[in-house]
């Protein structure tokens, strides 16, 4: 068929008008793309500026199933770098979660014709995902050792050697305690502002659980939090805030900055202190454990406008299945855990007498 003058126009100008409107497509989404890439990574991309961590606690449960049970496998998963290639297809919200697409993930790399390098290739945001994720979660797993109730000696212990779940539920086993969602809610004492952490209500004095091994980087009266710990994860990403500890007698008394925890270890005591310049005042009116994470990949964060605190919501609900039994010791009033644990990476750096601490020694203090 030959076509008419009239038609050829025709298609002349729809050819044009694709061109442009297929060039803007590509343009806004370069765009995009360097709007998102901003939106993620400092000026230089040296490093991660922005994290929103919105990994649901099923997604979490799942993924360290699938890593536990892998392990006596000849394929090992590793939890984090299935939540970053579920990331990439949710573009990090797991409200979009499904069992089934994690199943489907594990099916592809136990078959053996897929590895999370070829599925990673081709996903544009694997790598800050599975950085991300590894600064949240990067201590959690692992091998440790812990005493366990010895079937052969009655009342007796004796230690085990395990690979699973080392971090720990903020509040001690058998405490009571009420939590929901509340981060970002908003906060007034002092200036407005969003609450940066993660509420937990519970009794006065009820003991209060290092969630991962650290050392203690700050301790004492914060106007804010009131008598408050902080504590460093080893690898530095991560600063764990503990606030509102009980007035009087707020942590254990053995701790210093400096002190190496293990997770797991009774670190203070549940109160209502703070909002106030003047030490020791309690006035928060609902008992509760403010607890914190904030990340860290540029020690230029840790205090300034760009400090990143994520929603510890998911992550405290995922940590639950692992609560600490604890024991008062009546001379000293304090309470210590049950069975004794031991995290290799604790260890190392209880090996090491002195260690280096941003642009100084500190000394460690040997915490038990
Ligand atoms: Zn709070």
């Amino acid at each position: 068929m030959i076509l008419n003058l009239k038609g050829r126009h025709i298609i002349v100008c729809e050819v044009i008008a694709i061109i442009i409107l297929s060039s803007l497509i590509v343009k806004n989404h370069i765009d995009y793309e360097a709007s998102t890439y901003a939106s993620m990574y400092d000026t230089k991309k040296n490093f991660i500026k922005w994290v929103s961590f919105d990994v649901s606690s099923k997604a979490l449960e799942c993924a360290y199933k699938y890593d536990v049970e892998s392990q006596n496998q000849e394929i090992k998963l590793n939890w984090i770098e299935l939540l970053a290639v579920l990331a990439c297809r949710y573009g990090g919200d797991f409200s979009h979660f499904k069992e089934k697409h994690m199943a489907e993930l594990v099916e592809k790399l136990r078959s053996g014709k897929e590895t999370i390098a070829s599925i990673s290739e081709g996903l544009k945001y694997y790598d800050y995902y599975l950085e991300a994720y590894t600064a949240v979660l990067g201590g959690m797993v692992g091998k440790y050792q812990i005493e366990v109730p010895d079937p052969a000696a009655p009342g007796g212990k004796r230690w085990e050697e395990r690979y699973g779940l080392k971090a720990f539920f903020p509040i001690a086993k058998n405490y009571p305690y009420s939590h929901f969602d509340d981060f970002g809610d908003s906060r007034s004492y002092g200036f407005k502002r969003k609450h940066l952490g993660h509420d937990m209500m519970g009794q006065v004095g009820t003991p209060i659980i290092a969630v991962e091994s650290g050392y203690v980087e700050a301790l004492g009266w914060n106007q804010y939090g009131g008598w408050r710990i902080g504590i460093r994860s080893f690898d530095k990403k991560r600063y764990y805030y503990y606030a509102h500890l009980r007035k009087n007698f707020p942590y254990n008394k053995d701790l210093k900055v400096g002190s190496i925890v293990q997770a797991g270890d009774v670190i203070g005591y549940l109160g209502r202190t703070g909002y106030s310049r003047s030490e020791n005042s309690n006035n928060i009116n609902t008992a509760h454990l403010h607890f914190g994470i904030q990340l860290i990949f540029d020690e230029s964060q840790k205090e300034s406008v760009n400090e990143i605190w994520i929603d510890c919501y998911n992550l405290v609900k995922f940590l639950s299945r692992n609560r600490v039994e604890t024991v008062k010791n009546n001379e000293t009033k304090e309470y210590r855990r049950v069975y004794n644990f031991i995290d290799p990476v604790a260890q190392h750096f209880i090996n090491h007498s002195k260690y280096r601490y941003d642009d100084y020694d500190i000394e460690i203090h040997i915490y038990e």
